[in-house]
């Protein structure tokens, strides 16, 4: 009788594989192989492991070996590249294989009961053939300028591993390079793939739909995490198979199983969504950078404003650099930038007189203006002016938000509502003050200036309903809105045609923020909000405009949002982390502790800080975060940092296991490159 020893990984927190033995059922039983799913049984519960070795023996005494339960060769085993991929994610970012591996699978793939796959495959190729969405581009490409060939041509050309950072202004065509790019990939081989990542979920729908019009008979495999689990499955089949020969999606599609790679895109690489903020907390610009030198294949960044990593990598030479300084249509331009002095120019309901002005000329000439507010609700505070009550979230070190519309006080952290009080809960005091704004104030506002418009405000409340933002988006491009309010969802990459005027209504908040990475992030931010406005051709009669109210307009920031001035922006930004010695040019990694009592995370970070004693190793003290309570969980970290990448993930891997042995009441995590601290 045949009999082997399947070693498996399992998504549990314990970071070592399982072993179990496998009898064949018959002669004609198929061996299972390395990188099939076994199904097996796990303390009370039964599931679904990753084969990593196949033994003749194992350690594991006989009475305690279990038997798998099933082995599942319907589907063919994943790559020993993809493997390593999860490997490398998982040592990096200091896991257990088994919680990399095989949550990037789907659920149905990992359920008990199996699906017919076969008939799930069929389905994928008639749901190809459906157009999706809204065309935005031509069915025929447009000429490319010489800009945008050269990057064809460069990109095409490039062999073996080659990052290469597209830097190219919004509007500049950078989909459209990529589209070439496929057709030429595509043609070179019949059975490469390529595979492009974008930030957000909400752009997906819109390049599928010029990916699908462009390339009618190419099969697509969508990955993002808004599909049904039936979806995700077909897709992923799709992808694992070979099948679909163009990938799109948002971070997670980058852990896909794919056979063939030719190529990785990965557009608006600079955004923050690429960063996994729980669980295996990755950066899939990162992985993609490292899965395309696994493979030996180019890698495209894209971005109107690269990452500082990226641009000091493109500066030093590490990165190619391609440039595309135009936008792509004839005429389109990039717009003005207006500072308007919010110390000077007295606002009336948060807009400047000249903000008004501008809408009021937008709207008569029949063109769509954009106001953006990274800050949804109402008013991000109710207060007192008798006695200075504030509407605190009793359970978290934040502020609770007016919703008027739901007539509610929300905590945007732990998701507390409570109805607004009628009277102050301190003093009495009837009149109680919203302060600040949030954008349905701004709505609001904007009807009672201009009755007669058609406002549309985007953001998180206004589009909880599945398919609404694409509702939304549509409503925009047919021109049945007149003035958009939004927040940073609405800022990126769409390609609003009639829109010719963006405000933003007050970001002088980040230019004081804790964050290092706040005015990294506020000037690209205005960069691509502004890059919203002006993208066709624009006649005598319009201008394009983005108008920024501040009181610092003579910050730096600000001036080199005027100038349109990426380069000397980045550099000087890059000077000062070089002298404050912050990322890039340091690698660094973030201890949580949460705890009930604030003194348990503390007392965690400080046994950690004294074992992490390590040549090379700089650490910190132990701190409160900055926002220390949710939920009525108190949060600290402890950070540690060290010039050689590498002495810190030789570092991270002895100090993990000494962690993990620790006893402590605490919860908590590692985040290896953190996206703030
Ligand atoms: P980016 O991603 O760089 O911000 P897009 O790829 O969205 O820019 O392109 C901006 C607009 O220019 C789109 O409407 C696109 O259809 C158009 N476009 C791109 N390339 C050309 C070209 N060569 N000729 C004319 N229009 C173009
Ligand atoms: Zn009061
Ligand atoms: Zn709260």
């Amino acid at each position: 009788m045949r009999q082997f020893i399947l070693r498996v990984a399992i998504d549990t927190p314990l970071d070592f594989y399982f072993d179990y033995r496998w009898v064949a059922e018959s002669d004609e039983t198929a061996i299972p192989q390395i990188g099939q799913l076994a199904l097996v049984p796990f303390g009370q519960r039964k599931v679904m492991g990753l084969i990593m070795a196949i033994l003749d023996e194992t350690d594991v005494p006989d009475e305690k070996l279990r038997d798998v339960i099933a082995v599942r060769d319907e589907v063919f085993p994943v790559s020993s590249e993809w493997a390593a991929l999860c490997h490398f994610a998982a040592d990096y970012y200091q896991r257990p294989l088994g919680e990399v591996a095989l949550p990037s699978l789907p659920k149905k793939l990992r359920a008990e009961k199996t699906v017919a796959l076969n008939r799930a495959l069929k389905a994928t190729e008639k749901r190809g053939k459906k157009d999706a969405g809204e065309k935005e581009i031509p069915d025929v490409a447009p000429d490319l300028n010489a800009g945008q060939k050269e990057a064809v041509s460069d990109i095409v050309a490039a062999e073996g591993f080659s990052p290469i950072l597209l830097h190219g202004v919004t509007g500049s065509g950078k989909t459209e390079v990529y589209l070439h790019v496929f057709e030429t990939v595509l043609k070179r081989q019949p059975d490469t793939v390529v595979m492009i990542l974008v930030p957000e979920i909400n752009l997906t729908p819109q390049l599928e739909s010029n990916i699908r019009s462009r390339f009618p008979d190419t099969d697509i495999a969508v990955l993002h995490s808004q599909l049904s689990e039936g979806e995700r499955l077909r897709n992923w089949l799709a992808a694992h198979t070979g099948k679909a020969r163009i990938l799109l999606g948002t971070r997670m599609a980058i852990l896909a199983s794919a056979p063939r790679l030719d190529l990785i895109i990965v557009d608006e690489e600079h955004d923050p969504s690429y960063k996994q903020q729980e669980g295996l907390r990755y950066s899939a610009r990162d992985l993609a950078v490292w899965r395309a030198w696994q493979l030996d294949i180019p890698v495209v960044l894209g971005s109107a404003t690269p990452s500082l990593e990226t641009w000091q990598h493109a500066e030093s030479g590490r990165y190619r650099k391609l440039v595309l300084p135009e936008r792509a249509m004839a005429d389109a331009e990039l717009p003005k930038v207006r500072l308007i002095d919010t110390g000077r120019n007295k606002l009336q309901d948060g807009f400047s007189p000249a903000l008004l002005e501008a809408l009021k000329v937008r709207l008569e000439r029949g063109e769509q203006s954009l106001l953006f507010l990274n800050r949804r609700g109402y008013a991000p505070v109710l207060t007192c002016e008798a006695c200075g009550w504030v509407s605190a979230c009793k359970r978290c070190t934040a502020y609770m938000v007016l919703h008027k519309p739901q007539r509610r006080l929300r905590c945007h952290h732990c998701s507390m509502e409570l109805y607004i009080p009628r009277s102050c809960p301190t003093c009495g005091y009837v009149d109680l003050k919203p302060f600040g704004r949030g954008t349905q104030r701004i709505e609001e506002s904007l009807q009672t200036h201009f009755p007669d418009a058609r406002i549309l405000r985007i953001d998180a409340d206004s589009t909880r309903k599945k398919g609404s933002m694409q509702e939304a988006l549509e409503t925009v491009h047919r021109g049945d809105a007149d003035i958009l309010v939004g927040t940073q969802m609405i800022a990126k990459g769409h390609d609003f045609r009639n829109l010719t005027l963006v405000g933003v209504m007050n970001p002088d908040n980040a230019l004081f923020s804790h964050d290092y990475r706040a005015s990294e992030r506020l000037f690209a931010q205005l960069m691509q909000v502004g890059g919203r406005a002006g993208r066709r051709a624009m006649d005598e009669a319009t201008d394009s405009e983005v108008i920024i109210q501040t009181r610092y307009p003579h910050h730096p920031l600000y001036q080199a949002v005027l100038q349109h001035n990426y380069d000397g922006f980045a550099s000087e930004l890059l000077q000062e982390r070089q002298l404050s010695g912050l990322p890039p040019f340091i690698y660094q990694a973030l201890l949580c502790a949460e705890a009930r009592q604030l003194d348990t995370a503390l007392a965690f970070l400080k046994t950690a800080a004294e074992a992490a004693d390590y040549p090379g190793i700089i650490v910190n003290d132990p701190v409160p975060m900055a926002m220390t309570r949710i939920g009525d969980i108190e949060r600290a970290q402890l950070l540690v940092e060290s010039v050689s990448r590498a002495d810190m993930q030789q570092f991270l891997k002895g100090w993990m296991t000494t962690l993990r042995s620790l006893k402590t009441r605490a919860r908590w995590h590692i985040e290896v490159d953190p996206a703030s601290i």
